[in-house]
């Protein structure tokens, strides 16, 4: 294809325009109208703790609901937003929304909200992290970032500024897929994450395994090799002074044998799926029987 420019007016295509092109415009042009008609919202999935033995925090994940198209999963729509420079918008909008729910929550347990690269690398991320938990009144400490690897390939010395920053905050920071991609044992050396998130893959991998199978068998040797690479990373959490989250749990099976590598936490369909935020919050409300809400302040509108 090729692109042509008229008087600016932006964007004629040939006929035979490449036909992904013509799809990416077509959902940027909708997703630039998603915030505003309300069409965006965050679901929240549990993080279960073993030795609390209860749910210590929410990850906030963003849903779209297009009248259009659907329900549009963020893995299509969350790199566009990269590329096009709506991530700014949409993701101040999640970090506040994520905290003003949260804020409303049980205090023992915390909220998670994913930052793109884009939204790392923003100048000011952390003027907005502390203005938006100011604005909303979310203790810091309630507050779980999770950036990927991806993010820490790039400079490294803003990088390094803009973790300090956080950390000074007394936000939560987490790496998140560890495993899937560079770096960031590196990382680990120079920053002190709060807790690794263990990609599901390697959670997914774990039992895959017929207890007969032949040893040479590929299977085996993968099912074999993701165990392993689970234990490893949870051995480097515990003696880094890191929790360790295994995500992706989805079986009862996969929930024992992560409790048995000594994972901190695990998180997956087998908790629990993402939720709305009234639902989320009904189930916490009914698991923590010491909300701040039930102590006192309720007489108003009893
Ligand atoms: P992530 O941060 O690694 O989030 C976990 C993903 O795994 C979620 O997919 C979740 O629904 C899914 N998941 C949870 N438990 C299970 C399980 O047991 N089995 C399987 N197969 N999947 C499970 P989701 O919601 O589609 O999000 C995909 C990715 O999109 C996220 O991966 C995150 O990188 C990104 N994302 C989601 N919300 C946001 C956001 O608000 N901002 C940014 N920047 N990225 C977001
Ligand atoms: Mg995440
Ligand atoms: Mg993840
Ligand atoms: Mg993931």
């Amino acid at each position: 294809y090729r692109a042509k420019e008229e008087r600016g007016t932006f964007a004629f295509f040939e006929t035979g325009m490449d036909e992904d092109l013509r799809v990416r415009l077509g959902l940027e042009a909708d997703l630039r109208l998603a915030m505003q008609r309300n069409e965006l919202a965050l679901h929240y999935q549990p993080l279960y703790n073993f030795a609390a033995d209860r749910i210590t925090a929410v990850e906030a994940l963003l849903r779209w609901n297009s009248p259009a198209r659907g329900s549009v999963p963020p893995a299509e729509f969350i790199p566009l937003a990269e590329q096009t420079g709506l991530i700014a918008p949409i993701g101040q909008w999640v970090l506040r929304t994520a905290c003003a729910e949260a804020v409303t929550w049980p205090t023992t347990v915390r909220v998670a909200v994913n930052l793109s690269p884009a939204q790392f690398r923003h100048q000011q991320l952390v003027a907005i992290v502390r203005d938006t938990l100011a604005e909303t009144g979310l203790p810091a400490d309630r507050l779980e970032l999770e950036i990927t690897e991806t993010v820490l390939r790039q400079d490294t010395e803003a990088v390094m500024a803009t973790l300090h920053g956080l950390h000074e905050l007394g936000v939560h920071v987490s790496l998140d897929d560890f495993g899937t991609g560079y770096s960031s044992l590196n990382y680990l050396r120079r920053f002190p994450f709060d807790k690794i998130k263990i990609d599901r893959s390697f959670v997914g991998g774990l039992m895959l395994v017929p207890a007969e199978a032949a040893c040479d068998d590929t299977v085996m040797v993968a099912a074999k090799s993701a165990a392993m690479i689970v234990r490893a990373i949870t051995g480097l959490g515990e003696n880094l002074g890191i929790a360790t989250t295994a995500e992706g749990v989805e079986t009862a099976q996969q929930f024992a044998q992560i409790r048995h590598e000594g994972c901190t936490e695990v998180q997956g369909y087998f908790i629990s799926p993402p939720r709305p935020a009234a639902e989320i919050e009904a189930l916490l409300r009914r698991l923590d029987a010491t909300l701040p809400m039930l102590a006192g302040g309720e007489d108003a509108s009893a």
